[in-house]
């Protein structure tokens, strides 16, 4: 038997509890992993509480991210005792996830976990600190360095936001962090922001062109905030979008690409080919301390994991939380 968050619907209502399951209910799959850690993120909270589409099938185990050992695996890549590390392909969605103490898994979702970190450092990156650092190589393969200028980063005090702030300021960005929650200052400038700015002035609807400023940035949030940092970058410059944590519209007119070559870089984490996931946890492990990983993350038992999904989307997380299952 082991524990997990179990998701169930029946007659359009969705349950949520915390299961004793028995292992013979895990899905299909190669690999079998004892899980350490998983987290909490944006998706997860809104599977558990039904507030957005995530989950497409039932009964469903969330948990986008895990960390964990091998159990047992007729994968050719893994054997009993590896230490593998998962984001995203659908888990949490499709097939059971990571808040739960094992999990079933394709073996070619799988990486092996990244040795300058623990589980607990790893879940305390994640999906959000893997998509900041996945949002940071498109700026740079678009030629924004830090000599362009400065670069905005919106929903500055979430995981993306909170990691795109630390990996930039550590590349030598200027950075900038747009936020709703200005009495997190201090917080966000020990991250690496130089500047602390107020999101309302972003999620409004503005005009198609504004004044120019940005020669990047990344973008959690989506909607009226997306639109008017496209239309404040730079001649050239480049924004990319990872979120729409404030909506899934884009009201945005095309001047920002005709009239100011623009570019507007799509950042999806969850299919990223191997290569680049491997990239990305490779250059995590070069440029985030420790310290700093314990300032951004909060731990948690699988218990708490419900109610801190409802804390999460009404924007009372600061940073990231880690799920301890060992
Ligand atoms: P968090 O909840 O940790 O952070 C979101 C932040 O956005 C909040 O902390 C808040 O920042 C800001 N925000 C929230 N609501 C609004 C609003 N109505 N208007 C403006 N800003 C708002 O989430 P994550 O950082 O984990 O994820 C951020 C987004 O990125 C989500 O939409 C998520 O689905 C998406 N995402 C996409 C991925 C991909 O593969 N493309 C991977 C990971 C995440 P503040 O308080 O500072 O204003």
């Amino acid at each position: 038997m082991f524990k997990a968050i179990l998701i169930d619907k029946q007659d359009d209502e969705q349950r949520v509890e915390l299961a004793s399951l028995d292992e013979a209910r895990l899905p299909e799959g190669d690999v079998t992993v004892r899980v350490e850690c998983s987290t909490l993120n944006y998706k997860d909270a809104l599977a558990i509480t039904g507030k957005g589409p995530v989950v497409r099938r039932f009964p469903m185990v969330p948990g986008i991210d895990l960390a964990g050992t091998v159990e047992d695996s007729t994968h050719e890549a893994y054997r009993p005792g590896d230490a593998v590390l998962l984001n995203g392909w659908g888990v949490g969605e499709t097939h059971w996830g990571g808040l739960a103490e094992k999990a079933r898994l394709d073996g070619r979702w799988l990486i092996p976990h990244p040795s300058a970190f623990s589980p607990r450092q790893s879940m305390a990156i994640g999906t959000a600190g893997y998509t900041a650092m996945l949002c940071v190589m498109a700026l740079e393969r678009q030629g924004v360095t830090p000599e362009r200028g400065e670069v905005l980063v919106t929903g500055a005090n979430g995981g993306v936001g909170s990691y795109a702030i630390a990996l930039l300021a550590r590349l030598g960005y200027t950075v900038v962090a747009s936020t709703g929650r200005l009495e997190e200052a201090d917080y966000l400038k020990g991250l690496g922001a130089s500047e602390v700015i107020d999101r309302k002035g972003l999620s409004e609807p503005g005009r198609p062109l504004a004044k120019e400023r940005w020669a990047g940035a990344v973008d959690s949030v989506g909607s009226h905030t997306l639109a008017n940092v496209l239309a404040s970058t730079r001649y050239g410059g480049t924004v990319a979008a990872c979120g729409l944590a404030q909506g899934m519209d884009l009201p945005a007119t095309v001047a920002p690409f005709i009239l100011r070559g623009v570019t507007l870089a799509g950042v999806d984490s969850v299919m990223r080919p191997r290569e680049d996931r491997l990239e990305a946890w490779r250059r995590l492990g070069e440029l985030l301390e420790p310290g700093q990983l314990d300032a951004i993350t909060r731990t948690i038992p699988l218990e708490e994991a419900i109610d801190e999904a409802d804390a999460l989307l009404a924007g009372r997380v600061r940073g990231r939380l880690v799920v301890d299952l060992s």
